[in-house]
């Protein structure tokens, strides 16, 4: 049985599979994959895609002043969509720019991890509206809820690789620089189903 050796898009991680499976999972991190998809070759790692990243990265918060707001029964659905179509470019970049480089899987989401987290600070500490400690911890309370109800959960239902990787990632290393202003990491089904059941405080838990 003629084994070959592949790199495991989702852990990065080199494993042995024998050649005629159409799908396996891998050993390491349960990923299923499709052979076909493994065997042809991964496009190269595009600086484009890096520096798009770089650019937007953070339009998920500056680009939805106060959205909030639309966390409403009768308007989530609809704004969610908005935010979701609105940052998916992004996300499809950062996936593409992850998934050429297997190896560098783990490094490099921590590193866009961090540049968010540091986009955040730089960004709060750049308005205008908010020159006082108060007024910068009230906006970046307002603009958590932004994260946490929408981009979060957006970028999970996108289907790519990163998203539940990045999305918790993004929940570590926030909650370890802003421990006062936490958030966790929910679904857009579970966000419904908290207008529902009206809990949708574990949100922001520890
Ligand atoms: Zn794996």
């Amino acid at each position: 049985m003629e084994q070959i050796t592949l790199t495991c898009p989702a852990c990065g991680r080199e494993i042995n599979v024998p050649a005629e499976l159409e799908s396996f999972s891998c050993v390491y991190c349960g990923a299923k994959h499709r052979m076909a998809e493994l065997r042809a070759p991964a496009a190269p790692a595009d600086e484009a895609d890096r520096a798009y990243v770089e650019a937007h990265l953070l339009d998920c918060i500056r680009d939805y002043p106060d959205y909030y707001k639309e966390f409403t029964r009768k308007k989530y659905a609809a704004a969610f969509e908005a935010h979701r179509e609105g940052t998916r470019e992004t996300w499809e970049a950062l996936d593409r720019w992850v998934c050429a480089q297997p190896a560098r899987r783990e490094a490099l989401l921590e590193e866009f991890a961090e540049l968010f987290v540091q986009q955040w600070e730089d960004f709060h500490l750049s308005q205008q509206k908010a020159r006082t400690k108060h007024a910068r911890e009230r906006l970046a309370f307002a603009n958590k809820l932004t994260l946490a109800w929408f981009t979060v959960p957006a970028l999970r239902s996108l289907g790519l690789s990163v998203g539940e990787d990045f999305s918790c990632l993004l929940r570590d290393r926030f909650n370890a620089r802003y421990p006062k202003n936490i958030f966790n990491v929910g679904t857009y089904e579970e966000i419904q189903g908290g207008f529902r059941r009206r809990g949708l405080a574990g949100l922001f838990k520890k």
